[in-house]
C-alpha cells in the first residue's frame, strides 16, 4: 500500500491548493516608467531599513525550501537587476537543498552585462518583459529609450544559456494592440517563448479599465490572422499561461488571461516583498509580516508556522469580477509581477 501524500509542513490553504511557486520581490525601483504600472516620476520608494537584507532574504528563502516545500523561485520587482546583491543571492537560493528552480522576470536592461554571472550562480532561466519592438514606441510606453538594451538583454541571456528565454508583453489598446503578430515572429526568430499578459487593475495610477483593455480573445483573434493555434495538448497544471502550438508546433505562445479567463482554482503561488511581507495574491488586500518577526529574533520554525498561517487565509479567487473588488493599495511594482 502506497502512503497518502502528506500535505504536514507545506502552504496549504483552506481550498487545498498548495503554494510550491514563490515569488520574491527584490526591490520596488524601476529604472523604467512604463505607462501601465507606473507614473513619470516615480514612486515613493520603500526606505532602506524597510526593505529586507540579502541574508534576510536568503533566509526566509530557506525557510520556504527547507520547511514549506517551495520548489520554484523566481525574482521579481521592481527590476531585480538594479539589486545590488542580485547574484550573491542567486547563488545563495541554488545552493539549497532540496535545490529549487531558480528563474528571473526582469526588463532586460543590464541583463546582457550580467547574465554569465547569473547563470554560473546557479540561475535556470529568465522571463524578458518587452511590449514593443518599435523604438518610438518603447519610449512613449516605458518612458525611456531603451529598447536597444532589452534586445541586447534577450540575446545575452540566450547566449548564456538561460532558457528557455520567455517573452512577456501587455498589450494596450491604441498603443501596441496591433502588434501582437509581429511580436510573435520576432519570439519565433529568435527562439523565445512569448506570453501575453492580460493588463491587469495593479497601476499605481487607477488607469485600468476593464471596458478597454485587450482580452485573450483579441490577442489569439488578432495572431489567427498570420498563424494557426492549435491548443497545447501538454499539461496545462498550475501554469498561470494558456498555451497553444504555432503553425504544428513546436514552437508555443501563451496567454496569461488573469482577467478574462482566472486560474485561481490552480493557483500555487506565494509571494514575499521586498520589505518582508507575505501576500497570497497579486489582489490580496491582506499580507502578513515575516519582517518584523524576523528581527526580533523568530526562529525558523515560528517563521514557517507564520507563513503557513497567512497561507491559510488565501482567498478562492482575485475577485476582479466581484463588484466589491478592491484594487490593492501596493501597486505591480511593489508587489513583483
Ligand atoms: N521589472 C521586471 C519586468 O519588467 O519584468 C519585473 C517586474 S514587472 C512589475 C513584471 C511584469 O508585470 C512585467 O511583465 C510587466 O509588464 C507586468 N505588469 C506590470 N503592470 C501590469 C499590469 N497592470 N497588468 C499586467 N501586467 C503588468
Amino acid at each position: 500500500m502506497t502512503a497518502a501524500p502528506t500535505t504536514d509542513g507545506v502552504l496549504v490553504d483552506r481550498y487545498g491548493r498548495v503554494a510550491r511557486d514563490l515569488r520574491v520581490s527584490l526591490t520596488d525601483k524601476c529604472n523604467l516608467r512604463c505607462t501601465y504600472c507606473m507614473p513619470a516620476e516615480g514612486l515613493p520608494w520603500l526606505a532602506g531599513p524597510q526593505l529586507l537584507t540579502d541574508d534576510e532574504i536568503v533566509r526566509l528563502i530557506r525557510v520556504a525550501v527547507e520547511r514549506l516545500g517551495v520548489t520554484e523561485v523566481r525574482f521579481t520587482g521592481g527590476e531585480p537587476l538594479i539589486r545590488p546583491g542580485l547574484v550573491g543571492i542567486v547563488a545563495a537560493v541554488a545552493g539549497l537543498t532540496p535545490r529549487p528552480r531558480v528563474s528571473l522576470t526582469t526588463n532586460g536592461i543590464g541583463l546582457h552585462r550580467l547574465a554569465p554571472a547569473l547563470r554560473d550562480a546557479g540561475l535556470d532561466r529568465v522571463n524578458v518583459s518587452l511590449d514593443t519592438l518599435d523604438r518610438d514606441r518603447f519610449h512613449t510606453l516605458t518612458r525611456r529609450d531603451r529598447l536597444a538594451d532589452v534586445l541586447a538583454g534577450l540575446a545575452g541571456a540566450a547566449a548564456a544559456g538561460l532558457t528557455p528565454v520567455k517573452v512577456n508583453s501587455v498589450l494596450m489598446r491604441g498603443v501596441n494592440s496591433d502588434e501582437a503578430p509581429a511580436l510573435l515572429r520576432f519570439a519565433l526568430d529568435h527562439g523565445y517563448e512569448l506570453r501575453f499578459i492580460e493588463q491587469m487593475p495593479l497601476d499605481a495610477q487607477h488607469g485600468w479599465d476593464r471596458a478597454t483593455m485587450v482580452t485573450a480573445d483579441e490577442i489569439l483573434a488578432s495572431l489567427a490572422g498570420e498563424f494557426t493555434l492549435t491548443p497545447d495538448p501538454d499539461e496545462r497544471g498550475a501554469a498561470p499561461a494558456e498555451t497553444w502550438l504555432v503553425d504544428g508546433g513546436p514552437a508555443k505562445v501563451g496567454v496569461i488571461a488573469s482577467v478574462t479567463r482566472p486560474f485561481c482554482g490552480d493557483c500555487d503561488r506565494t509571494r514575499l516583498t521586498a520589505d518582508g511581507q507575505v501576500r497570497n495574491c497579486l489582489f490580496a488586500t491582506e499580507e502578513s509580516d515575516l519582517r518584523d518577526a524576523l528581527r526580533a529574533g523568530a526562529d525558523d520554525a515560528d517563521l514557517a508556522r507564520r507563513w503557513r498561517t497567512a497561507t491559510r487565509g488565501k482567498r478562492a479567487g482575485h475577485g476582479i469580477d466581484d463588484p466589491t473588488f478592491l484594487q490593492p493599495t501596493r501597486p505591480m511594482s511593489a508587489i513583483g509581477g
